[in-house]
């Protein structure tokens, strides 16, 4: 039994919620009985004082004390518990005593001394439980107090046994009533321990595994879900961090291994100027291309780690955009490709780094120039709709495949393998690309027909709105 369980607790407050109600009901109920039983004998005490004060009423002033003490008497054997009261003046003179109360010596108190109500009290004599009714009355102009008596041994026993009836019951409910509870929540709460201990069984090598899903439509089944979606989420990120390794480490030994054959080769032999420098600038290109994508991998690992920081700024857009074209200009020109730049007359205002922008229309137009043939042309074009900045690649190369174009901005994804690595892809740059767009809340859309060209869109919000 852990005190720190929910169940313990669970079943420990209700343990104490219903002592305190069993304990009050226990508590009234007594108290009702108690008043009730009561109010029924001080009713016939005030009918017994009433009779008295009629009696004395009729008599008084007719007979003398001794005529009246026997009338009295007579008077006392009729009615049930009769003989017990006494009657006496203002100066405590007794008028009439019944013998078992002058037996007991029971006191009585002077008329002036009571209120209009009178006073009730509950007494032991000799040993028996009696109940008291001592009242004011005027007779004739005199006052005198009466005083009458009931036994009530029936009733305080009556209301013993009530009372051991309820201290037995109480405790053996309550005890009752815990067990059902302590079994209850241990049935409702089973299928959390089950949780816990697949959780528990839940490793690195075992993440495919899911928790078992109670069918009782309650929170449990939806806490079980709702860690069954975030173990899916996990999986998957585990599964993209593995795949991104493996293609990480077979990216960089492709390009090593071919510097190192290159370097090989032309070692294995004497050879002339000519030929090492053609081995040196082929492992130069290659080694350039492993920096690229060392850099890429970096950002990227970065980006996913949350530690790439975007320095935003008030991007100067006409600038950039020149300058950018200026380069894509140079790529289009070696390719003898047609670039055409389309830019701002007025000169729109954007919060974002600038050389993740950069980096990101460098990556679109290298890729229009890349996958565009000789003779083909490509083009930057910038324009502002409403709130939003366009910024637009086309080129009038291969074309994107239906197929492939959902997953080209996955990591690594190459529509055509060798096409790409032959021209220095890498397979990371859309990935970064589409990075960099939505750390600007940007969207980056495709449009791309085969044979015919490819037009990609930056679609982002202008500073000031
Ligand atoms: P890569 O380094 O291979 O270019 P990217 O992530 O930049 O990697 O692009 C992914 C793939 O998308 C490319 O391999 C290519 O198949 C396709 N692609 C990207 N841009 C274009 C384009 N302008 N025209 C045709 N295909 C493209």
């Amino acid at each position: 039994m852990n005190p720190g369980s929910i169940r313990f607790r669970l079943t420990a407050w209700y343990t104490a919620v219903l002592a305190l109600s069993l304990g009050l009901f226990g508590l009234t109920s007594w108290l009702v009985v108690k008043q009730v039983l009561f109010h029924a004998v001080d009713e016939e005490l005030e009918d017994r004082v009433e009779g008295v004060r009629k009696f004395m009423d009729n008599q008084i002033g007719a007979l003398s004390v001794e005529e009246i003490r026997d009338e009295f008497k007579e008077h006392s054997v009729l009615g049930p518990g009769g003989d017990l009261f006494q009657v006496c003046d203002e100066h405590g003179i007794w008028l009439y005593r019944s013998a078992s109360l002058e037996d007991a010596g029971v006191p009585i108190e002077l008329p002036s001394v009571l209120t209009k109500k009178g006073s009730r009290e509950n007494r032991m004599v000799k040993e028996v439980s009696v109940r008291f009714l001592s009242r004011p009355v005027t007779v004739l102009g005199k006052p005198y107090t009466v005083q009458v008596a009931a036994l009530t041994g029936e009733i305080e026993e009556g209301l013993n046994r009530f009372r051991a009836t309820l201290l037995l019951l109480i405790p053996l409910v309550l005890a009752a009533a815990s067990a059902g509870g302590w079994w209850m929540s241990r049935r409702a709460l089973a299928p959390v321990d089950e949780i816990t201990a697949t959780a528990r069984s839940i490793g690195e090598r075992s993440l495919n595994q899911r928790l078992p899903v109670p069918p009782s439509n309650d929170e449990l089944e939806r806490l079980s879900r709702t860690l069954n979606q975030m173990l899916e989420r996990i999986e998957q990120a585990f599964q993209r961090v593995t795949q991104f390794t493996a293609d990480a480490s077979h990216e960089l030994r492709t390009p090593v291994a071919l510097m190192r054959t290159t370097a090989e080769l032309a070692l294995r032999k004497q050879r002339g100027e000519q030929e090492y420098r053609q081995a040196l600038s082929e492992v130069l290109a290659e080694s350039e291309r492993t920096t690229e994508l060392i850099e890429n991998l970096l950002i990227l690992a970065r980006a996913d780690a949350g530690k790439a920081q975007l320095e935003r700024t008030l991007v100067d857009i006409p600038a950039l955009l020149l300058d950018v074209g200026e380069q894509a200009r140079k790529l289009a020109a070696r390719k003898n490709l047609i670039f055409r730049l389309d830019a701002f007359e007025s000169a729109p205002r954007v919060l974002a780094d600038a050389a993740a922008l950069r980096r990101l229309l460098l990556i679109l137009l290298d890729n229009a120039v890349k996958y565009t043939p000789a003779g083909g042309s490509v083009s930057l074009r910038a324009s502002v709709a409403g709130s939003r900045l366009h910024l637009e690649v086309r080129d009038t190369g291969a074309g994107i495949d239906s197929v492939d174009l959902p997953h080209i901005f996955e990591r690594f994804y190459r529509a055509d393998k060798s096409r790409s690595r032959d021209l220095g892809g890498s397979g990371l740059g859309l990935a970064l690309a589409k990075w960099i767009a939505d750390a600007h809340q940007a969207a980056i859309l495709v449009e791309s027909t085969v044979n015919q060209g490819s037009t990609f869109r930056v679609d982002m919000p202008l500073e000031n709105h």
